[in-house]
């Protein structure tokens, strides 16, 4: 898709300026201290009910849902605004996830309950689907749930389970039948509540001293069979379609160019080993440049997903996507910490936080280097692991050249 920036889209993109330049300089704060697709939590939900109410929050809904009808050009547009000022990205679970399944899968009555609250930020939900002995052999999961009435009663456990001590919702995979192929037995279900009787979170804390994934426990939970989406049973096709609005969301050009911009101001004034300033060592420049290509060939390869190309189409897309996103993340970060050198190692966790009354020790980039490097190592986990979305990206292309 070749960009042109005709008049119109001018104009379109300085009404996009004018409203990005109203974002609070909390929500400002909260973007340049993210280190990973979780920005701060409550900060980043204001600002989602902030751009919900201009009608900006789900760009790539249907207009009838909440969306902005707006172009690929207007979208490509808004993000590069969007990125170029390092406000926070909205979290993914709602408007990347759920939402898009619910539009695509959710019955009418599911849709007018949940895509309101999950378009204006009242909701907030978290993914159950991962278990202590179900990742990337998602199927194997043993999380059960048998029919009692109009209720299932669900026993188990969910693992990873990020943000769930924010979340008031939750969207969950459970077995409700052992016979047949492990996926055959297998239901997708909405939660409206994660404090339903017998239901335990439990923070799960990180190397960096935050609780940011949780356990879930399940014992004897009683949930509606309303907040079942699709058949009984019928879930792992429902999994794997949300699978597809997650894997493919996790692409993003312009932050990964925001970023590289901040990498190249950042080595004017970091001295290079080999005397003078980072920014002038020809092995920077090598690798800076290295860098600039591939997220130019990640913006050129989302430009094609979005410009209706048949990549858009193949059953592997998604996890190409979340490839690509995740190891161009990985590789960012890796130059951020190198450039920030020594200044990445103290650990300035209550700096890190929006509001805080400490001081960080240098500045905003040192301040994020090592806690965005350190993060970043989870992309290549989170969504499925890369070896095995290879593994399926190896087999579409083997199942087309058959
Ligand atoms: C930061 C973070 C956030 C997360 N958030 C959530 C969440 O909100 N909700 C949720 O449900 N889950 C969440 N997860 C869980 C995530 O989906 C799993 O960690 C992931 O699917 C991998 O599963 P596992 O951890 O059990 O690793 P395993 O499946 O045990 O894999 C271990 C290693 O073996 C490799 N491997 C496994 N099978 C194969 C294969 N067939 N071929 C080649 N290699 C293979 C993997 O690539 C990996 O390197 C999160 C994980 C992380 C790290």
């Amino acid at each position: 898709m070749d960009i042109e920036f005709s008049p119109a889209l001018e104009a379109f993109r300085a009404e996009v300026c004018a409203f990005l330049e109203t974002a609070p300089p909390d929500v400002r704060e909260a973007g340049r201290k993210t280190t990973s697709v979780f920005a701060p939590f409550e900060t980043v939900m204001a600002w989602q009910k902030i751009l919900s109410e201009k009608g900006w929050a789900a760009p790539n809904w249907p207009v009838e849902y909440g969306g902005t009808g707006w172009s690929a050009e207007q979208k490509y547009i808004f993000n590069e605004e969007y990125a170029r000022r390092r406000l926070p990205p909205l979290l993914p679970n709602g408007l990347k996830m759920v939402g898009p399944l619910l539009i695509e899968l959710g019955s009418e009555e599911q849709k007018q309950k949940h895509l309101p609250g999950i378009l204006n930020g009242d909701d907030y939900w978290t993914q159950g689907y991962s278990e202590p002995n179900a990742g990337s052999d998602l199927a194997s999961l043993n999380c059960s749930a048998v029919r009692d009435g109009d209720h299932y009663i669900i026993n188990g456990q969910k693992t990873w389970t990020t943000l769930a001590f924010k979340a008031n919702r939750m969207f969950m995979l459970v077995r409700t039948s052992s016979e047949g192929k492990k996926q055959q037995g297998i239901t997708f279900l909405l939660l409206d509540r994660v404090d339903y009787p017998g239901m335990e979170i439990r923070p799960i804390i990180g190397l960096d001293g935050k609780p940011e994934q949780c356990e879930v426990f399940f014992n004897d939970v009683r949930v509606p069979v309303s907040g079942r989406v699709g058949a009984e049973n019928d879930g792992w096709s429902v999994a794997k379609s949300l699978l597809k609005h997650e894997r493919g969301g996790l692409g993003d050009s312009a932050a990964m160019y925001a970023r590289l911009e901040l990498i190249r101001a950042a080595a004017q004034g970091t001295p290079s080993p080999f005397g003078g300033m980072m920014a002038d060592d020809p092995t920077f420049h090598q690798a800076i440049g290295e860098l600039e290509a591939e997220i130019a060939s990640c913006a050129a390869y989302e430009r094609m997903m979005v410009s209706g190309h048949p990549i858009a189409q193949d059953p592997a897309a998604p996890s190409i996507t979340k490839v690509i996103g995740s190891e161009l993340a990985q590789k960012v970060s890796t130059m951020m910490a190198k450039v920030s050198g020594v200044n990445a190692l103290p650990v300035q966790s209550q700096a890190l936080e929006v509001g805080s009354n400490t001081a960080m020790l240098t500045d905003d980039f040192d301040l994020i280097a090592m806690p965005y490097y350190l993060l970043s190592r989870a992309t290549t986990i989170y969504a499925g692991s890369d070896e095995v979305q290879r593994d399926l990206i190896a087999r579409s292309v083997l199942a087309q050249h058959r």
